[in-house]
């Protein structure tokens, strides 16, 4: 059949939901993603947060080739025992008592959802209202549209799932107004990735689980991109003192292999027995053996006090950049290694001025450039980054004065 070009304008063999970069990485290494045509790009963008140890790590390829040898894939009809492990080390390291394990974020935040309605469905007092905010970003699931509710995603796909109120971001009256004990639960992530790196001061959250706590709704977070180590904590709600009862996790858990989690306390999961949920390959032997292994790096506290230490610098260079480039930016915000770049100048514009200077930055809404490097990035890496960053931006200013 024909192929798609301009002057044959069918659809193109790969579905074109997506404005793909002319760029095709075919080998990875840590940091660095190398192009069919030679050139090193610095990874500043990480698969959107996913390779959280960078490209190849041999812990990873490791575990990966030892499973694959030995067995893929056998359903959840069996014991899985690279399943059970990876359970139980997220288990031990968090608030959960349990765990469901997805391929994705999208399925987390479904399973998320009707873990918390089945709750109080088998509670006696069925609450069906969960309360998600603006900017947010659940994936892309009939379900997840809906949580999310954003025009942008939900145009042309209704009718739509009910249930979801969607609220201003930050606004605590709203939220107060909102609470009644109708709400089956609350659903946001302690940084908002999509939305543009907009963290929820921890006061907030803090505000939001004692508001939970007095109508009884469950508090579920999505850490799919600011947990598993990204913020310098194993997952972000940490740094606020507050436990959710369901959080959702996705990308950086499988290192680059699909793989997605929910992680419950036995009360929030009460209702989903023998049954109610299931998974051809959710937590299969490849994956589990690969997060297992993602999952025991990360955690080490060591590791974490690395990943705050690398963004402490990372985001006083950040700093100084904008400063010296302040036509271009407007200024640094995020946590951890989880950073935005607040722009003047159209963020597009920068990432495409990054590609030229072979760094690899990922555009959010409000005029984001997002900063989401692997957590194992080294500190001449960082200052390399730091200076391709502000050869970019100078691109951007000569571009914008010819
Ligand atoms: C990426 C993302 C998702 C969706 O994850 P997929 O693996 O793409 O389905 C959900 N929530 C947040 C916060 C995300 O960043």
């Amino acid at each position: 059949m024909a192929l798609y070009s301009e002057d044959n304008p069918m659809i193109p063999s790969v579905l074109p939901t997506y404005n793909r970069a002319p760029l095709a990485f075919v080998k990875g290494e840590g940091a660095w993603l190398i192009e069919a045509d030679g050139r090193r790009f610095l990874d500043l963008g990480a698969g959107i947060a996913v390779n959280a140890l960078g490209h190849a790590h041999p812990a990873l390829v490791a575990a990966l080739t030892e499973q694959a040898n030995a067995l893929w894939h056998v359903s959840n009809l069996y014991q899985i025992p690279a399943q059970q492990a990876l359970a139980d080390a997220l288990v031990e390291a968090t608030f959960a008592d349990t765990v469901f394990f997805t391929n994705s974020g999208t399925e987390a935040a479904e399973l998320a959802i009707k873990m918390a309605r089945k709750y109080w469905y088998e509670a006696g007092t069925p609450r069906e209202k969960i309360i998600t905010f603006e900017g947010s970003f659940h994936g892309r699931s009939t379900g997840a549209i809906a949580a999310a509710g954003s025009e942008k995603m939900v145009k042309g796909f209704g009718p739509l799932m009910p249930g979801f109120v969607h609220l201003p971001w930050g606004d605590h009256d709203a939220l107060r107004a909102a609470m009644g004990v109708d709400v089956a639960a609350v659903m946001i992530e302690p940084i908002q990735g999509e939305g543009g790196i907009r963290p929820l001061p921890d006061q907030c959250l803090k505000g939001l689980r004692d508001l939970c706590d007095e109508t009884g709704a469950l508090l579920i977070l999505d850490e799919v991109q600011c947990g598993m180590g990204r913020t310098g904590r194993l997952f972000a709600h940490e740094w606020a003192g507050v436990e959710p009862d369901i959080m959702m996790v996705a990308k950086g858990i499988g290192g680059g292999f699909p793989l997605g989690a929910v992680l419950a306390t036995e009360k929030a999961a009460q209702g989903m027995v023998v049954g109610t949920h299931g998974s051809t390959y959710g937590g299969n032997p490849l994956a589990c053996a690969v997060g297992l292994a993602v999952t025991k790096i990360v955690s080490d506290p060591a590791f974490l006090a690395e990943v705050t230490r690398k963004a402490g610098l990372l985001r006083q260079k950040l700093e100084g950049l904008v400063a010296s480039h302040s036509d271009v930016f407007e200024g640094v915000r995020g946590t951890g290694l989880m950073l935005g770049l607040k722009c003047h100048a159209p963020n597009a514009d920068v990432v495409q001025a990054g590609f030229t200077e072979e760094v690899i930055t990922v555009p959010a809404a409000d005029n984001v450039v997002r900063l989401l490097p692997p957590l194992t990035l080294t500190d001449d890496e960082i200052a390399e980054a730091v200076r391709r960053l502000d050869r970019a931006a100078s691109k951007v200013e000569a571009d914008a004065a010819a």
